[in-house]
């Protein structure tokens, strides 16, 4: 992943990510958190919102600047969920952004601590025919981050149990956006349940799916 090195934009940028997740319903208070990787200083990092503090009061300055050994510099705390923001972007070059939601639909779902299943073939957008549910673990904790990167492998999104979700991507815009996917493809699993049983589509359609998706581009 080619990681992008204007320090300041990316601080700009990530408080409106953070801002937008809660503004389209995404997120409430100041639950939930987003890292971008970033080069500073030719050492390669990552910038993540700061703990517990409101989004809209957030300055450029409050966004932390971490590296990949856990140490840090600015004036804030780190979001308590840096564990898992380093891990994963640790563990996957693919991915430059990590966004962390209480997402209302996917969090309820969460809380069943079931996988969601092919009901829909837009699964597919998060990498695979199912969107994990990692197993609960105290927040902030390695446990929650071991959890979370194994429920992600060759995935782009997962719920995390009695928690929330986890959405990866590229860039910040990317990112966003397939969380209101997610958070969409949840209410809708949640209400075909609630009139019946969801007819699952199976693992040779959604192979087929993953494919045309890999062409599924805007020209
Ligand atoms: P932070 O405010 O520390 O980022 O924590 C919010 C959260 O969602 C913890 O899981
Ligand atoms: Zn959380």
């Amino acid at each position: 992943m080619t990681v992008a090195s204007n320090e300041s934009a990316l601080r700009v940028a990530l408080i409106d990510t953070a801002r937008r997740m809660n503004s389209l319903g995404l997120n409430r208070g100041t639950s939930g958190n987003v890292s971008v990787r970033c080069v500073v200083a030719e050492k390669e990092g990552f910038l993540i919102t700061p703990s517990a503090l409101p989004y809209d009061e957030t300055e450029p300055e409050d966004i932390v600047l971490m590296r990949f050994d856990g140490t840090h510099t600015g004036r804030r705390r780190p979001s308590s969920e840096w564990c898992f923001h380093r891990d994963i972007l640790a563990a996957r070059s693919d991915v430059a952004v990590v966004l962390h939601a209480h997402a209302p639909f996917a969090t309820s779902l969460a809380c069943i601590g079931e996988d969601i299943p092919a009901f829909h073939y837009m699964i597919a957008l998060a990498g695979g025919d199912s969107i994990r549910c990692a197993p609960y673990a105290t927040f902030g904790t390695q446990a929650l981050s071991d959890f979370a990167v194994a429920a992600l492998l060759e995935r782009r999104a997962c719920l995390l149990a009695n928690h929330g979700l986890i959405v990866l991507g590229e860039n910040l815009k990317a990112t966003l956006a397939l969380a209101v996917e997610v958070e969409g493809l949840c209410e809708q699993y949640w209400r075909a349940k609630q009139v019946g049983t969801p007819r699952l589509l199976d693992c040779e359609e959604m192979q087929t799916v993953l494919t045309k998706f890999r062409d599924y581009k805007s020209l």
